[in-house]
């Protein structure tokens, strides 16, 4: 399943960040990403972690892509805490 497979009126809540080694992916940077990348020698690639109506982009060391799975459903957790915390 690719960023594209997404279903409609999901929200994507990466924040932007020019910092970072990796390219953005947030809502208006992440239509220009591609979806392999390279950082510090290390090969990463483009994942996403869907809770309720929101989605996280972000970027998953390749060596992972094995786990993807794990690592996207941890993510979802962080995102739900983190979206819960801010509810409240
Ligand atoms: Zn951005």
């Amino acid at each position: 399943m690719g960023a594209d497979d997404l279903p409609q009126g999901v929200v994507n809540v990466t924040g932007h960040d020019d910092d970072a080694g990796l390219p953005c992916l947030c809502k208006a940077c992440l239509p220009h990403a591609a979806s392999t990348a390279e950082a510090a020698g290390m090969q990463f690639q483009r994942s996403f972690a869907v809770t309720g109506t929101r989605v996280l982009h972000f970027w998953m060391l390749a060596e992972l892509a094995g786990d993807e799975r794990n690592v996207r459903a941890s993510v979802a957790e962080a995102l739900a805490t983190r979206l819960a915390r801010r509810r409240s």
